[in-house]
């Protein structure tokens, strides 16, 4: 079961909770990633844009560069003057190492023609070596629309290229030469202080510098660019950017193409580790989390689990409790058990209330533990024991039939009669068990728990340590506390209902009769006779008791004075003697009916000696005075209160049947007998031995010194008439006498 309940809890965690949160972490993670790319993207394209214009700008600097650098020596005096100069060897030399080779070493330029005035070639070098101007044919067609441009110009005095401190007109475009991108710029060689219209004949400057190669290598190098290549296919390698290169007509050469510089990409790939490590922490913490969380849930499903368990468990013996019981009644149920039958068995301790009461809650405890051990022995291989009650127990016997059922029953009334002690005290508690047979037409767990109480009552009713089956007949006997306090109520406004009967008590040695024992009966209208067993106590909880007392003392009080009788005994509950006017009640009774007061004798349980709460000590105290006589009944439950016997002012113990009962069968019950007595003796009380039901009982009491006896043996408990009856048919009865019943 903590098994399943661990699995769904792991199963629903793992649903509702850890993948949801996996999941969305590890997508809030993606999504901040993706934004970044983006970033990094949308930084890489501006950069781009910008780095394409700054290349444009760049590439159309070095045109206007070329042409600013070739008329550094173009416009120049001396170059003028050489080149009126007859040709020869010495001009020659003076060109090339002005106008020529040093263009090229100095600028870069690959080559340097010279035209004359009549555009013939008078001068050639390429790439600073000096060739026959015949060379020129390399850019003849590029340069021949420049020139007539040029030409043009000069001769119509136009002014226009001079501007950006240009001196003179000039024309220049990309062409491409021996297909090579190139720049090609002309100038006139004029003298500093130029007559620009006599430049119309001068001599022309055609400088040539080829965009792919070198140079570009030198721009992307001077200007921070990519890798530079020149290619007359649009065609990109992937990622690179482009500039096109167009003539002054508006002819494509081809294209420039470079690796652009991304910052973004460079910064995401310098945070790259750190992203992971982010990633890692995140997942580290997310699931750390997670699990202290299902650690927690786990833990917390723990405990309730056990605070479940433990609502369904008795602390004190470690038995399911009434609630776990019900839990095994309802499965029992479930299960189809009551189709074969089974049994349902309520245990009571008899006198726990006055084991507790007398000898604290320390041996009630004890008791309590004592108890469910000896029954869980007996029940160990049969099913589970629980406890119902505060002296409760019950049991289920799956399967079983009435005689296997009674037969257990019979031996947990056997071993809950044996004694229990604790350290120097014992107490006797009897068990009563009741039985409930289920068959298939009882299906209600509330029902049953109803008739296993009513056949436990009965089984107490019927003077305890005994078993009682239910049967249909029990099912007029009042069990409801209610109902029965209501009826109780009516039955006392006017009394008809109650009578009260009297139990002969003869004396031990001659089996006479000494007196009575006054027990009152209950006559319901509708129900018929209900046990003292069962309205005493209500009577008492409810307070009741104070009247039912009152009429039964008058009653018995009243009719005993006519009697030549030694003794009367009334029953006295703790509650009347708790009442501060009960000893002035008394007194008021003896002088109603004008009973001797040393003819009186109350019978108080040892629990009710022994309260010291309320006026019970001044209502004894007041008693006494007025000459009453005082029994503790059911001796021996408490031997707690043997102690105090010594000092008290009791004149009588009753020793309780239930050790009567184990006269000739118990070795332990005859000690504890012989030991009561032999105490009373010590203390000189007289004793009384009540629930005598065979001549060995009343032998073996007479025999260790009981004075009085009391029990079915000599008669059960009488009516008036009959104890007149008796008394008239005089004194001498003898043990085998018991003519009468109620
Ligand atoms: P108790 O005072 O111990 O009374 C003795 C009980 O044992 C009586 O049961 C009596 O009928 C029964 N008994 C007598 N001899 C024998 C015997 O040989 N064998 C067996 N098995 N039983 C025997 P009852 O009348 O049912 O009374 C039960 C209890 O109810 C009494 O126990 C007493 O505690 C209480 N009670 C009865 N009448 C009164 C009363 O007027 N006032 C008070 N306060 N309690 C009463
Ligand atoms: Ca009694
Ligand atoms: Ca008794």
């Amino acid at each position: 079961m903590a098994d399943d309940f661990k699995k769904t809890t792991i199963k629903n965690f793992l649903i509702f909770v850890t993948a949801p949160t996996l999941l969305g972490t590890f997508g809030l993670y993606v999504a901040a990633y993706m934004v970044l790319i983006w970033a990094s993207a949308s930084i890489d394209s501006t950069e781009a844009a910008r780095e394409a214009h700054r290349t444009e700008h760049i590439i159309s600097e070095l045109r206007t560069g070329i042409a600013r650098e070739q008329e550094s020596v173009t416009i120049w005096g001396d170059a003028v003057k050489m080149l009126h100069m007859p040709d020869g060897e010495e001009r020659s030399a003076w060109l090339d190492a002005n106008l020529g080779g040093w263009m090229h070493s100095y600028f870069g330029h690959d080559a340097a023609y010279i035209l004359s005035p009549t555009n013939t070639p008078i001068f050639a070098s390429f790439k600073g070596e000096r060739q026959a101007p015949a060379a020129y044919k390399l850019v003849e067609t590029s340069a021949q629309p420049l020139v007539n441009k040029l030409r043009k110009a000069l001769l119509s005095g136009d002014e226009g290229g001079i501007s950006d401190g240009m001196r003179s007109p000039g024309a220049s475009d990309f062409v491409r030469v021996d297909g090579h991108p190139a720049f090609l710029s002309v100038k006139p060689i004029v003298p500093e202080t130029g007559d620009l219209k006599a430049a119309g004949e001068s001599y022309l400057h055609v400088a040539l510098r080829f965009v792919d190669g070198d140079m570009l290598q030198t721009l992307a190098h001077e200007h921070a660019l990519g890798e530079m290549r020149f290619s007359p296919s649009p065609t990109p390698l992937p990622g690179e950017s482009n500039l096109s290169l167009m003539t002054e007509q508006g002819d494509l050469l081809g294209y420039l193409f470079w690796e652009p510089y991304k910052p973004g990409a460079a910064f995401l790939k310098s945070i790259e580790w750190l992203l992971f490590l982010t990633g890692v922490i995140f997942f580290v913490v997310v699931t750390t989390l997670l699990a202290a969380i299902y650690y927690r849930l786990i833990a917390t499903r723990n405990s309730e689990e056990r605070i479940r368990a433990s609502r369904l468990r008795d602390p004190l013996t470690q038995l399911p409790n009434r609630l776990g019981f019900r839990k095994l009644l309802d499965e029992t149920l479930a299960d189809g058990a009551s189709e074969q039958g089974f049994g349902l068995v309520y245990v009571g301790l008899d006198r726990f209330k006055q084991v507790n009461d007398a000898l604290g809650p320390e041996m009630g405890d004890h008791v309590l533990r004592e108890a469910a051990a000896r029954i869980g022995r007996l029940t160990r291989n049969l099913g589970t024991l629980s406890r119902v009650g505060g002296d409760e127990f019950a049991f289920i016997m799956k399967g079983a039939k009435t005689p296997t059922c009674e037969t257990l029953a019979r031996k947990v009334v056997e071993v809950l009669g044996e004694r229990f002690d604790v350290g120097d005290s014992h107490a006797c508690v009897s068990g009563s068990v009741g039985v409930v047979m289920v068959s298939s037409d009882d299906q209600s767990r509330s029902e049953l728990g109803r008739k296993a109480g009513i056949a436990l009552h009965a089984a107490k009713a019927a003077g305890g340590a005994r078993v009682a089956v239910f049967g249909h007949h029990m099912d007029n006997l009042i069990h409801d506390r209610l109902e029965v306090e209501r009826a109780l109520r009516t039955a006392l406004a006017d009394k008809q209902q109650f009578t009260v009967v009297y139990q002969p008590k003869y004396e031990a040695k001659t089996h006479q009769i000494t007196g009575v024992e006054a027990l009152v009966r209950w006559q319901h209208p509708a129900r018929g006779p209900i046990s003292p067993a069962v309205f005493i106590p209500i009577a008492e909880e409810t307070g009741l008791i104070n009247d039912l007392g009152h009429y039964v003392l008058t009653t018995a009080c009243q009719t005993a004075a006519k009697w030549p009788l030694a003794k009367v005994a009334v029953n006295v509950s703790a509650v009347q003697l708790k009442e501060a006017s009960f000893a002035a009640s008394v007194a008021e009774v003896l002088s109603l009916t004008q009973l001797a007061p040393g003819k009186l004798e109350l019978e108080l349980t040892e629990t009710a000696w022994l309260d010291d709460s309320g006026d019970t000590s001044s209502n004894l105290g007041e008693l006494r005075e007025l000459g009453v006589k005082i029994a503790l009944d059911d001796f021996g439950t408490g031997f707690s209160s043997l102690g105090r016997l010594r000092e008290s002012h009791v004149d009588r113990i009753k020793i309780d049947q239930s050790f009567v009962r184990g006269i000739g069968q118990s070795d332990r019950d005859e000690a504890i007998v012989r030991a009561i007595v032999d105490l009373a003796k010590a203390n000189r009380l007289e004793i009384t031995a009540e629930g005598v039901e065979t001549t060995v009982q009343s032998e073996f009491l007479y025999d260790i010194g009981c004075d009085e006896l009391q029990g079915y043996l000599f008669s059960r408990p009488i009516v008036a008439e009959k104890v007149e009856a008796l008394l008239a048919s005089g004194t001498d009865r003898t043990a085998s006498i018991t003519p009468f019943q109620e």
